[in-house]
């Protein structure tokens, strides 16, 4: 049995894993990763990456179908466009594989060891890594837990056949001619309007009472209006409750509690991930939890001396970009270097149409908080690079101390607008007051401007509305 020693083992090469190997590799840190599956985990394999090319290709065929049933104001007129999801879904792996190797290249280039295989505790510091070629095992003086999640299965719907998760609804060979989604978080939300822009019959079921049920309703209320003029059937308070004995369609329980039967070719489930908790031998340490996940300090030390935890394995927001910033921070903490955990916000988005950013507070958090807020909210009807993309529904609102201005949240809805969760986080970070974003001189015209005027309106004197 091979044998080696190092000063940090990585287990799980997703976002957290990979940046926290790069960075103390490039550190001098002297690095082993394992990785049980493909180098880039959930993100670049089966999660954000893939969804969006998906997404993004169906905005083209949605764009382009308009043009074709004459319905575009450009007038620009087509003939009708055919879509083959076969190619669309080889064209996304050609982008997973170029991320995947660059990932590769990056850890050889930071000299990390780089190990395939299960990786399982047999103690504090030692780990035993199952592979094909054999068993191997390492020994380590700080470990990072690295493992991520999986997506949760409905004991009523068990993954298999019609019924599929995201992984599965990544890599379809064609365009289901009807789906139903269960769940209509930011993942449902995402995929069921790909599909539908693709041309299935969508359905959405979703036992809270709306849709994204994290968002207020204004920031929502626009990406329901666009999936009503996409035909997509929302049911809302209803609870999916199994297949029919033929399997070819959902029975759902409605908010009246009436049972009806939706027919459906596939049903994609997306009620959330889980930490992925078990496989990694778990059972032969102490780790104290957090409710379902691993409990971390704000150095994403866990309860055991020398181990570390980052990523989904250790709560929400369960995003790539939590979790890759964990990684950094631990890797410089394994350096030697002093850090903590202090950041002001974390930007999430939701690639639905329109999409859906936010950071920080929101109205109702900052009010809960307690103390005097000043709210700005500026409609994109009022912007005029909003009119020339086609693009006028949503707003920016920007949320701050009454007191000192101090910015606490923004928050926005619209085309492209994820591209704008740079400018907001960056606003949060910075400690900015909405003197510093209104006094910001904007490139013209852009859909950042709005920002701008969200922070004047918030002033009392907007110039454009
Ligand atoms: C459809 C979809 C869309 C998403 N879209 C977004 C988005 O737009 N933006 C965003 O920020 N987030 C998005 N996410 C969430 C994002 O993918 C996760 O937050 C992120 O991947 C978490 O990173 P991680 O490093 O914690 O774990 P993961 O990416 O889950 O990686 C964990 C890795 O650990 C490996 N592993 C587990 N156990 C072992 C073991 N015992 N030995 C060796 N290896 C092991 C796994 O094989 C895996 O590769 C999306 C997720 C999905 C499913």
């Amino acid at each position: 049995m091979k044998e080696i020693s190092c000063k940090l083992l990585v287990i799980g090469a997703g976002p957290g894993g990979y940046v926290c190997a790069i960075r103390a590799g490039q550190l001098g840190v002297d690095t082993v990763i394992v990785e049980a599956n493909y180098l880039g985990g959930t993100c670049l394999n089966v999660g954000c990456i893939p969804s969006k090319a998906l997404i993004h290709a169906a905005d083209e065929f949605a764009k382009i179908s308009r043009m074709a049933a004459g319905e575009s104001p450009l007038g620009i007129s087509l003939g009708r466009p055919e879509i083959e999801l076969a190619k669309t879904v080889a064209w996304k792996d050609g982008i997973v594989g170029r991320l995947t190797s660059g990932v590769s290249g990056l850890l050889k280039r930071s000299k990390v060891k780089i190990v395939k295989g299960v990786a399982k505790f047999r103690d504090g510091k030692t780990v035993v890594v199952e592979s094909e070629t054999g068993t191997q095992i390492i020994r380590a003086e700080a470990i990072v837990i690295a493992t991520g999640s999986a997506p949760v299965a409905l004991p009523a719907l068990p993954f298999g056949g019609a019924v599929i998760s995201s992984t599965e609804a990544l890599a379809l060979g064609e365009v289901p001619r009807s789906l139903v989604v269960v769940g209509a978080g930011y993942i449902g939300l995402e995929l069921g309007t790909a599909f539908a822009k693709m041309g299935a019959e969508v359905a959405i079921v979703e036992a809270e009472p709306t849709i994204l049920p994290q968002y207020d309703a204004e920031l929502t209320r626009p990406v329901a209006r666009r999936l009503d003029a996409l035909d997509v059937k929302v049911l809302v308070g209803a609870k999916a409750k199994g297949l029919t004995a033929k399997a070819d369609a959902l029975l759902v329980e409605n908010s009246d509690h009436q049972e009806i039967r939706l027919a459906a070719d596939r049903i994609l489930v997306t009620v959330g991930r889980r930490p992925v908790l078990d496989g990694w031998g778990r059972e032969e340490l102490v780790l104290d939890m957090d409710g379902r996940f691993l409990r971390i300090d704000d150095e994403c030390r866990t309860s055991m001396r020398g181990i570390y935890a980052i990523g989904d394995a250790t709560g929400e927001p369960m995003l790539a970009h939590r979790a890759m910033a964990q990684g950094e921070m631990v890797a410089e903490i394994v350096a030697g270097k002093r850090r903590s955990w202090d950041k002001r916000g974390i930007p999430a988005v939701c690639f639905t149409d329109p999409e859906i950013v936010t950071v920080g507070l929101s109205p109702a958090e900052a009010r809960r908080v307690g103390g005097e807020i000043k709210v700005g909210l500026f409609p994109f009807t009022a912007n005029g690079r909003a009119m020339t993309r086609l693009g006028e529904e949503g707003f920016i609102r920007i949320v701050a101390r009454a007191d000192n201005h101090l910015v606490l949240g923004v928050q926005a809805v619209g085309q492209d607008v994820s591209e704008l969760s740079t400018a907001f986080g960056l606003a949060l970070e910075m400690g900015a007051r909405l003197e510093d974003v209104a006094e910001t001189i904007h490139a013209h015209p852009t859909l950042g401007e709005a920002f701008q005027e969200a922070a004047l309106r918030a002033l009392g004197h907007a110039v454009h509305i």
